[in-house]
């Protein structure tokens, strides 16, 4: 297998550079925050970037036809003492309460067909508790933005 010991911080902003093209086409100022200490997270490299991917890609869709505030997703890492988590901020529509304890079930979407398989969340769900051995974590305002965490061990 490809695990690995890698540096997520280096490895996310690659992964973003892949993604700026279609965050400026959505008018989303996408960010990486810079971290100072050393992180390291166990793992197949190409897993963190599918799993961050992921939430960036959400996080875009849900910052589209906002109007008014300038859109924006802030990717950071959060040193821990055992381990790391990562955090994909938007200020996006948020998610009403009756969806949210959905969002994790395969298949679910709220996206118009053809735009969204629901598969995305399900998805990195599984990479992270069964490869990763972590977990994801969202904290959620309808018309503020969401908060996708998501813990590392180290
Ligand atoms: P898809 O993106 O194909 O719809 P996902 O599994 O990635 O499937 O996401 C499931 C649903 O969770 C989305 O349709 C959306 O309703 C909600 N969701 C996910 N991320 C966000 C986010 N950052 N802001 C608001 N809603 C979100
Ligand atoms: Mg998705």
């Amino acid at each position: 297998s490809g695990v690995t010991e890698f540096d997520p911080a280096r490895l996310a902003a690659d992964t973003l550079s892949m993604l700026a093209h279609e965050a400026r086409a959505a008018k989303v100022e996408l960010h990486l925050e810079s971290s100072r200490r050393r992180l390291v997270i166990r793992g197949e490299p190409v897993r963190f970037t599918q799993v961050l991917t992921n939430l960036v890609i959400n996080a875009v869709h849900a910052c589209e036809g906002l109007g008014g505030r300038q859109a924006r997703v802030d990717v950071r890492f959060v040193p821990q003492a055992q381990g790391v988590t990562l955090e994909v901020e938007d200020n996006g529509t948020g998610i009403p309460p009756e969806v949210l304890p959905k969002i994790f079930d395969p298949l679910f979407t709220t996206k118009d067909v053809g735009k969204g398989t629901g598969l995305g969340l399900a998805i990195i769900h599984d990479i992270v508790q069964g490869h990763f051995g972590g977990e994801i974590t969202v904290r959620t305002k309808v018309g503020a933005g969401t908060v996708f965490s998501v813990a590392f061990r180290a």
